[in-house]
């Protein structure tokens, strides 16, 4: 494994990508930081600039507004970023696909490295999920 693969599977900066979620996903990812899951402790830590991250969790169907901000974090964000489809609405726009005001599902507008699904996650679920997507850069089965 090269330096700069191991630098980015040992702590992954997470930016948390809300392309307008009811909420509840975010709370979850809220949840992680605290001390009951503490995700710190996996070297997961949560920055507020996306040029800080090695990853996007994004949350929510995206829409007309949204779609275009998620496309310009992504190009914003350093290569490699991964991302993580959290929820179901971000993994595939669930009840709102023929919504008005959804014209695609996250993985049209960048590509997803993991898919979250439940309507929240879990925190667990979400850790999981993380760990998955560590596993699936360092080409681990
Ligand atoms: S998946 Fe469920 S909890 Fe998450 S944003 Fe969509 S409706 Fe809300």
């Amino acid at each position: 494994m090269d330096l700069k693969l191991k630098a980015l599977t040992k702590s992954i900066w997470v930016f948390h990508a809300a392309t307008s979620p009811c909420n509840n996903c975010d709370i979850e990812i809220l949840d992680l930081l605290t001390p009951r899951h503490d995700v710190e402790r996996l070297g997961i830590v949560l920055v507020g600039s996306v040029r800080q991250a090695d990853a996007l969790l994004v949350t929510g169907v995206p829409n007309y507004k949204t779609k275009e901000r998620l496309k310009k974090l992504y190009a914003q964000a350093p290569k490699p970023c991964l991302v993580a489809a959290i929820g179901g609405c971000a993994c595939g726009r669930i009840i709102f696909q023929e919504s008005y005001n959804s014209p695609c599902a996250v993985d049209e507008i960048i590509p997803v490295d993991v898919y979250i699904p439940g309507c929240p996650p879990k925190p667990e679920a979400m850790i999981a999920g993380i760990a998955k997507l560590i596993k699936k850069v360092r080409g681990e089965k």
